[in-house]
């Protein structure tokens, strides 16, 4: 394990255990419901065991390429692996055998091309419409008024299981900043359950920079990469 030890592994894996926990209590909410997305794009294979030995069973990736290389040793069963980068449709074929939960789906021809190939394996695939809340030009993402005839695609394709959405919030010093762009998150997707009649439970939402605010906003998954792996 090359860039961290196992013993400070688990005491950045307790830590963000315990601010979880404060957060979520904070509002009133259980711990229990919000799950930890330990990003792993910048370690190893080895290290990324290591996390699953100390308890985490939830993984995120932002590249296929990388997933590929690292996942031909597969990780154990029991973990759900999710992608949480831009996906190009070429690549989807891929995707699909690698992650359990595809978060960054953000356009009609890659939900398209998810539906195709989930089809092919019979599958049934959860995915996370990719929102860009805050209209930031370089992100990815669909933009907010865009996000109607997405869903419903997603929705009437019969292989993808939309479970809610995702979002990644501006790059800020102060993370109070960036506490209307959860909400407006939340706000969308009441919206959108209430327009379709689904149940749309998954916010993912929140990193290291700013989970605590998420989670307070209603994030039920954060996705925590540096705060783990240093
Ligand atoms: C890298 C990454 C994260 C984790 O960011 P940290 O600041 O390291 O916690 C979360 N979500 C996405 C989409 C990322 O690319």
């Amino acid at each position: 394990m090359s860039q961290i030890t196992i013993a400070s592994l688990q005491g950045r894996i307790e830590a963000v255990r315990e601010s979880v926990e404060f957060a979520a209590d904070h509002v009133g909410r259980s711990a229990s419901d919000v799950t930890i997305v330990a990003v792993s794009k910048t370690v190893d294979r080895e290290t990324m065991q290591a996390a699953y030995d100390l308890g985490l069973r939830h993984f995120g990736e932002n590249r296929v390429q990388d997933a590929r290389r690292k996942l031909a040793e597969p990780m154990p069963v029991d973990c759900t692996m999710h992608l949480i980068g831009q996906l190009q449709t070429n690549k989807a074929n891929y995707a699909v055998d690698l992650f359990q939960v595809i978060e960054s789906v953000d356009r009609p021809s890659l939900a398209e091309e998810l539906e195709k190939q989930a089809a092919r394996r019979g599958i049934r695939l959860p995915v996370l419409v990719q929102v860009n809340v805050a209209g930031e030009e370089q992100k990815a993402g669909c933009a907010p008024e865009d996000i109607d005839p997405l869903v419903n695609q997603i929705i009437w394709s019969e292989h993808l299981d939309l479970r809610g959405l995702m979002t990644i919030a501006p790059l800020v010093d102060d993370a109070e900043d960036v506490r209307p762009v959860f909400r407006r998150l939340r706000e969308l997707r009441d919206r959108l359950q209430s327009d379709s009649g689904l149940e749309l439970p998954v916010l993912s939402m929140g990193m290291t920079n700013d989970f605590p605010v998420a989670i307070e906003e209603g994030a039920t998954h954060v996705r925590i990469g540096r705060a783990i792996f240093g």
